[in-house]
């Protein structure tokens, strides 16, 4: 199988994990998309993202929402990546980052149904993590 060296999602560098996840300009645009409040300042490489999620807010919620958005986002540009390479079809950033929300909502829907404990009845666990997605990250 023939696969193109440069980058197919911005065309602009060689394909490669950091340039990827990370340095791509499309990875750029719909990964910081998401982090316009104040509080949440994630760095720009790949090692440092991975480190950054783990302690990205003393808030648990905002730390959890941290953790499944960076997952989110690599799957949905890995396949992005894929669907280019093999359908020759190409979707904006603004459509990545649609599909980003979708995928974030409906699983932070679904978290929310999960019955709390009582040890975890603090004034950070009562709000729901739709609440903190849509403070947070989605304003
Ligand atoms: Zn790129």
């Amino acid at each position: 199988m023939i696969v193109p060296s440069s980058c197919l999602l911005c065309d602009r560098a060689n394909e490669s994990r950091s340039h990827l996840f990370f340095d791509c300009l499309v990875y750029a645009e719909v990964w910081t998309s998401f982090f316009t409040h104040p509080t949440l300042h994630p760095p720009h490489s790949f090692d440092g993202i991975l480190t950054w999620v783990l302690t990205a807010s003393p808030h648990p919620k905002v730390k959890f929402i941290c953790k499944l958005l960076l997952q989110a986002v690599c799957y949905v540009l890995w396949r992005e990546r894929n669907l280019r390479l093999h359908n020759s079809t190409s979707r904006s950033a603004h459509l990545l980052i649609k599909e980003i929300q979708v995928i974030m909502k409906a699983k932070l829907i679904g978290m929310d149904r999960i019955p709390v404990q009582p040890t975890q009845r603090s004034q950070s666990f009562q709000e729901s993590h739709l609440v903190t997605w849509f403070t947070y990250f989605q304003p």
